[in-house]
């Protein structure tokens, strides 16, 4: 059988199928050997039980001849019967031989003379005719062969003779006895021997036989010893033509190859039964062998695919077998644990921030993109999501400052603190990577969201302590709802984002996301090219505002800011793109714009002989650009420009967003011969021990301090504390804002080194500031 049908049976039927083929020919082979083994033993036992047959009818014959050459002797030894022989008296002869014909039980007596010519019957019929010639030959043939006895078919009938001769002095001859051979000589040889008997005349007439007379034509016509077939039945056959036996006769004896066979034939039925009934149990038995073997298979090939589906709740059998089944089942059993405990490690990794147990941002990211699902179906009222990014302010200068294991406890500490402000709506908090954490609120509106927000920066006023440091927390954080700000989660998560960046350059902690700040929004993609296109259509302009120093009233330095004339918007405050710029990078262009003016300008500043110091706004960007101090490098080095001539003004949360590369520059600008002012000081949360590290020489006082320090008297503080905080560092100070007298004389008191402010001038442009300087002079003079 081709293996592709093989293979399409389980095993168990193979198993089955094969075992009881093997069975049947192992059984089949047996038998035909068996078979063989009876046929040859009947084969040996016919042709010894036709031998011994044989015989028997030569005995048989015997014994009739010796009785009638008993009864012929005794005839011979009778007186009367002699003389009537030697006188030739044949009426007594025949009543003589009549006599002793039958004490020998002969049908057929005769009295011969030495010539072999016939002188007298028993029975008178035999004297005459075709009888008495048929006697004349036997008794010649006895003359020549000198047999013991002769067979002789007479009127279709087989007699036996004997002849014994009769010696007398006066008569010498012979006498005949003979007998019919009846049926029962036949039978009787076949009850001893089994054999039938057959004798057959020269015309192949059958003569005498123990079977039926319905046989004979078949008998006539038996041409060679062997197998024969007779009356349905099977023979064995010996033809033997013996001289002895009589002229022209043919015995058959025959033996019936059944009868031999049936003893065998006996065993031979119930061990077909055995063979039956053990190749049926053969066959139970391989199909239940089987059937234990492909049951569990299947079971256990079941359990493997319903693992594939990921259900591992699947029942094992044979798991107590101490065979291969339960060994294979305890195989899958291991590994459905092991994958399933995988799985499960997989999950955590893939779900879980390993250092806090919150969710990561692929889990986060699910979650807003379920409860967007949820909520649009809108099956239990719509509610708004708003998500709530927040990003630690100086973490990374924390973790450089104190070690990462320090930085890993602080994110546990914070998202510790976060959890305890999930109290509005339904709040889920996850960390998102970094010193990012993303809270998502599902609540009627906004509002939810805002309070955690609101509560988190209440909660992080409060200083962490961690093993003995004490660590300010603060944050900026940006909210972003759906559907208001974004259809989708990427589009929110975004969003989010952008505002929280927003929140951590403008300082305001909490912002909410608004379009217009949204750099990646249509109309600032829009601003964005304006912005390019004004640079090239020379729509920018530089303007500048004085600083006067306090200590004799002089003007020796001013800030350089820029403003852009919109050819349809007319005027556009930086306040309205600087920011935006910073967001894209192209802020660096206009860094660069406004040095290559006022590089340009310094020679017409210092056309009266009197140096001017120009301060510069330099953003985030222009501290992380590793090419800035080349490319300021080449600027100056074409307009033949000194770094004493500038100053360059940083907040201090540019140097904080990453404090070591913006150190890293500066210590280059400054080497340079550069200045440095820290810009907005008070607005941001620089420590003391970075402004003492940073080689700055000036701070600049945030003018929402020095504006408010009329009135607010803790304005007021920060101002003094801050001038003597600078001078203590050996830095000097600028206030900015100064709108009115009273704060300059203030800050005067206050010893403040300079101050910059609508006071003394706005920002203009170049033509008006060297006019109003100019001015300034003439009014100091006088
Ligand atoms: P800033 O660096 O703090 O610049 C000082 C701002 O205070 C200027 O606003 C100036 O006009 C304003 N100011 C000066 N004196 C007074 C006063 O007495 N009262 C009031 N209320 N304001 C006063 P401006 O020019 O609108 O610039 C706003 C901000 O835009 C600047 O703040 C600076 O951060 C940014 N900016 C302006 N020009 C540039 C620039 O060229 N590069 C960069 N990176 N930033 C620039
Ligand atoms: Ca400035
Ligand atoms: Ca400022």
């Amino acid at each position: 059988m081709p293996r592709h049908v093989l293979s399409r049976w389980n095993v168990g039927t193979r198993f089955a199928a094969f075992s009881l083929v093997l069975m049947l020919l192992v059984q089949a082979a047996i038998y035909v050997v068996m078979r063989a083994n009876i046929d040859n033993k009947v084969l040996q036992q016919a042709r010894t039980d036709l031998v011994t047959g044989e015989a028997m009818w030569q005995h048989l014959l015997s014994r009739n001849a010796k009785l009638l050459g008993q009864g012929a002797e005794a005839a011979s030894h009778d007186f009367s019967l002699r003389s009537a022989l030697w006188t030739g008296d044949a009426d007594t002869q025949s009543a003589l031989l009549a006599i002793h014909g039958a004490a020998a039980n002969a049908a057929v007596t005769a009295v011969f003379d030495s010539q072999f010519v016939l002188q007298a019957t028993g029975v008178e019929r035999h004297a005459q005719g075709a009888f008495a010639l048929e006697l004349q030959g036997v008794a010649k043939d006895f003359g020549v062969s000198q047999a013991a006895y002769q067979l002789q078919a007479i009127d279709s009938k087989l007699y036996q003779f004997v002849l014994f001769p009769v010696t007398d002095t006066l008569w010498s001859g012979w006498i005949l006895m003979g007998m019919p051979l009846e049926s029962t000589l036949a039978d009787q040889m076949l009850t001893l021997s089994g054999v039938h008997i057959a004798v057959r005349d020269s015309d192949h007439k059958i003569l005498f036989s123990s079977l039926s007379p319905d046989s004979f034509t078949a008998l006539s016509s038996m041409q060679r010893s062997g197998e024969v077939a007779l009356e349905h039945a099977t023979y064995m056959l010996k033809i033997s033509e013996s001289v002895e036996t009589g002229k022209g006769l043919t015995t058959l004896v025959m033996r019936s190859m059944d009868e031999v066979a049936a003893p065998y034939d006996k065993l031979h039925r119930p061990t077909l039964l055995i063979v039956g009934i053990s190749l049926i149990l053969f066959a139970f038995g391989s199909v239940w062998l089987g059937q234990g073997l492909t049951v569990p298979l299947r079971m256990l090939a079941e359990a493997a695919e319903q693992f594939s589906r990921g259900n591992y709740a699947v029942n094992l059998p044979a798991l107590q077998y101490r065979d291969e089944v339960g060994e294979l089942s305890r195989a899958l059993d291991h590994m459905r644990n092991s994958v399933q405990s995988q799985q499960h490690a997989i999950m955590e990794l893939a779900y879980r921030d390993r250092l806090t147990g919150l969710p990561n941002r692929t889990q986060f990211r699910d979650l807003i993109q379920q409860s967007i699902h949820v909520n649009k179906a809108g099956s239990d009222g719509v509610h708004v999501l708003t998500v709530i990014m927040l990003n630690l302010d100086r973490f990374k200068s924390v973790n450089d400052a104190l070690g990462y294991a320090f930085g890993d406890q602080l994110l546990k500490a914070v998202a510790g603190r976060l959890a305890t402000q999930m109290t509005q709506g339904q709040a889920t908090l996850a960390r998102l990577g970094g010193d990012e954490f993303g809270i998502l609120v599902e609540a009627q509106d906004a509002n939810a969201a805002m309070a955690i927000a609101q509560g988190i920066a209440i909660a992080f006023e409060v200083p962490l302590k961690l093993d003995d440091q004490t660590v300010d927390l603060s944050a900026g954080m940006g909210l972003a709802s759906w559907p208001q700000h974004a259809l989708d989660v990427d589009m929110l998560l975004s969003r989010a984002e952008i505002a929280m960046r927003l929140a951590k350059q403008q300082i305001t902690g909490i912002q909410i996301y608004d379009p217009a700040l949204d750099s990646s929004s249509a109309q600032n993609l829009c601003l964005l090219s304006d912005l390019r296109q004004a640079l090239e259509n020379a729509e920018l302009r530089l303007y500048l505002q004085p600083k006067l120093t306090l200590s004799d009233n002089t003007v020796v330095a001013a800030e350089a800011l820029l403003r852009w004339q919109h050819p349809v918007r007319g005027s556009v405050p930086p306040a309205d793109f600087i920011p935006f710029a910073e967001q894209t990078g192209f802020v660096r262009q206009l860094t660069l714009w406004i040095f290559e003016e006022v590089a340009k300008a310094l020679p017409r500043l210092h056309a009266d002989g009197r140096p001017l110091r120009v301060a510069i706004n330099l953003s985030t960007r222009d501290l992380l650009d590793h090419d800035f101090p080349a490319k300021l490098e080449a600027l100056m080095h074409r307009h033949n420009a000194a770094p004493q001539d500038f100053c360059l003004e940083i907040t201090e949360s540019a140097i904080m967003d990453d404090p070591l590369r913006a150190q890293a520059t500066l210590n280059h600008l400054s080497a340079r011969g550069f200045k440095l002012s820290i810009d907005d000081f008070g607005t941001g949360y620089s420590s003391l021990a970075y402004l003492k590290r940073l080689p700055v020489n000036e701070l600049k006082i945030d003018k929402s301090f020095v504006m408010g320090m009329e009135n607010d008297e803790s304005d007021a503080k920060i101002v003094r504390s801050t001038i003597d905080l600078a001078h203590n560092l050996g830095l000097s100070v600028v206030a900015e804002g100064v709108e009115n007298q009273a704060i300059l004389d203030k800050l005067v008191e206050l010893q403040c080194d300079e101050a910059q402010g609508y006071f003394m001038s706005k920002p203009i442009p170049l033509p008006d500031f060297i006019a109003w300087r100019a001015k300034h002079l003439a009014t100091q003079a006088t």
